[in-house]
């Protein structure tokens, strides 16, 4: 395997006693299986802010102006979210391949309800710290653990941090982006067919930091809801007999892994470094 990619992770899901209750939060395939793959760059932004452990729970909500913001929940104090954060988020600017957030915590859940100053709540949005990633680093798969419970979410998400790893080290060696581009043709058509084929038809001339941003983005895209349908397309297309009775994409994909079918162009399902199928 080459470099190992490298995840940010909130600090508590390595179980780092972090967290305001102090119960600690260890997620055991991250650490004990992904841990063997990937390298970590854990942070808990609350006690990044200078915040005690234990310390009071705190909430999101919004205030006049419909900004949300982190209040501790007993007194109604406003955390002040901007010291330290931007020194962190600069030094992990075009480093990380990937996030993953605790979920449900004012600062790192995605999606989590904001209230009203009434305690009434009042819809949802992102923590404060997951928001700033997502506005500061760029394009990068993004998943909280709760995600990572479901099979497809967690094929697409490591999917995802593997191709944008693999990518940044080809671009990295000076080699041409047309080699990586058809190299994971199958799994970038099945993000965006159309700007696949705009990047292929580019051919030799791809390079530049637009068109990796470009790629980026593409990588970071949702699979499609007929990726199945697109790849049973692909193997005819290649004369290759899909007998079976497969509606899922990721049942298709690993037929194709196991040797069964042998593809011949364009590697239909590039090896994946670990058992992505947990007993969990
Ligand atoms: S969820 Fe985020 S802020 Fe809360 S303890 Fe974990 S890392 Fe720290």
């Amino acid at each position: 395997m080459g470099v190992r990619p490298l995840l940010g992770i909130s600090s508590c899901l390595l179980g780092e006693n972090v967290r305001y209750d102090q119960v600690l939060k260890r997620h055991s395939w991250l650490v004990e299986v992904v841990g063997n793959h990937v390298e970590w760059l854990p942070f808990c932004p609350e006690v990044a802010l200078g915040l005690s452990t234990p310390r009071p729970a705190m909430r999101l909500e919004r205030d006049a102006h419909g900004k949300t913001q982190m209040v501790v929940i007993d007194n109604g104090r406003v955390v002040n979210a901007d010291q330290s954060w931007p020194n962190h988020l600069a030094r992990c600017l075009g480093r990380l391949n990937g996030y993953i957030f605790k979920a449900k915590s004012p600062s790192c859940g995605l999606q989590v309800p904001v209230f009203d100053r009434d305690g009434h709540q009042s819809g949802k949005s992102d923590g404060e710290f997951a928001k700033r990633v997502q506005s500061q680093l760029g394009h990068i798969p993004i998943c909280d653990e709760i995600m990572l419970g479901d099979e497809l979410h967690r094929f697409h998400f490591f999917e995802s941090v593997f191709m944008l790893s693999s990518l940044h080290e080809h671009v990295k060696g000076g080699q041409a982006l047309a080699h990586w581009v058809s190299e994971y043709r199958w799994s970038l058509l099945l993000r965006c067919e159309d700007a696949c084929q705009q990047i292929e038809a580019a051919g030799e001339a791809l390079a530049g930091d637009e068109v990796v941003a470009i790629v980026e983005q593409i990588i970071c895209m949702p699979l499609r809801p007929d990726g199945c349908d697109v790849m049973k397309k692909a193997c005819l297309q290649q004369g290759l007999a899909v007998d079976y009775e497969v509606t899922s994409y990721l049942e298709l994909r690993s037929i194709l892994s196991s040797g069964v079918i042998k593809t011949n162009e364009h590697a239909l399902s590039k090896p994946f470094p670990f058992e992505f199928r947990r007993n969990q």
